[in-house]
């Protein structure tokens, strides 16, 4: 359920906006009055959803990166800081999954994974992490980075999920590390650890009789952590469909 008013005033910065739990991330903080840029490959995708937002009455702009470009990316920061006035949520959702056994794996598929999963999130957060600090300085005196993990990211469910597994325990561990760091400034740093949610990324799985989660579900958790009083860090939640059992 949204909270109308509670991000006023925000600007959140959602990567992957263009499908699954970035696109419903992206329509929850919107609900909530927080402008968004909606950061993705798929052009015509993010502004579909930018023009759909912005009719309903939100602020919300289209912007074409890929998250593996460290360069790309951070200019697509800096036009977000042009265009809206600054940066108070980065929620760093972007990511791809492959699963397989090791030993007949393609390393480009492991390649891939790692790039986006583990250096999208660190290069977007680097180039986020000044603007970051300086809402935390201002009328707010807060400000969030979100990184959407997996419950892979904290123990591995299966032999054939090891490259996913690793990418999301990395980016626990950099989630830590950077909350130690940015905690004193202001700046909240926390995961959202899914389990199964029925998106593009998981519509080859069969899920059997599991009723899975949805991306509206992951984004009520983000949406949460976000809006909390400033005393508050939510470092982090875990979100399983209530049957899954891995
Ligand atoms: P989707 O495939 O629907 O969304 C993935 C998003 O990431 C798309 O918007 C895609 O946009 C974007 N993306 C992928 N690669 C890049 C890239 N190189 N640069 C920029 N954007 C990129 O899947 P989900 O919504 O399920 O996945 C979102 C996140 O949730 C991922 O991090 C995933 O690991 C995580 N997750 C998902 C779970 C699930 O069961 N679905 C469970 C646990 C975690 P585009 O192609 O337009 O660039």
């Amino acid at each position: 359920m949204s909270t109308p008013g509670a991000l006023t005033g925000r600007v959140a910065v959602v990567t992957g906006a263009s499908s699954g739990i970035g696109e419903a991330t992206a329509r929850r903080l919107c609900a909530d009055g927080a402008s968004v840029a909606l950061v993705a490959r798929r052009t015509d995708r993010v502004e579909a959803v930018a023009a759909e937002l912005g009719a309903d009455g939100g602020t919300a702009r289209a912007y074409t990166a890929d998250v593996t470009d460290a360069d790309g990316t951070a200019a697509v920061l800096e036009r977000v800081v042009a265009d809206l006035g600054g940066i108070d949520v980065l929620v760093n959702n972007a990511g791809t999954a492959i699963h397989g056994d090791a030993a007949s794996a393609d390393l480009a598929d492991w390649r891939l994974m790692v790039d986006v999963n583990v250096m999208g999130v660190l290069q977007t957060t680097h180039a986020a992490i000044s603007h970051l600090v300086a809402a935390a300085a201002g009328e707010h005196g807060v400000a969030d980075v979100v990184t959407v993990s997996s419950a892979s990211g904290r123990r591995v469910p299966n032999s054939r999920n090891n490259v996913y597994a690793a990418t999301k325990h990395a980016v626990g561990a950099f989630s830590e590390a950077l909350r130690r760091e940015l905690g004193p400034q202001h700046v909240r740093v926390g995961l959202v650890e899914p389990g199964f949610v029925a998106t593009e990324l998981t519509a080859d799985l069969e899920f059997g009789e599991l009723d899975a989660l949805a991306a509206d579900d992951v984004a009520d958790a983000v949406a949460w952590m976000v809006t909390r009083p400033r005393r508050t860090a939510v470092n982090g939640i875990l979100v399983r469909p209530i049957e899954q059992d891995s």
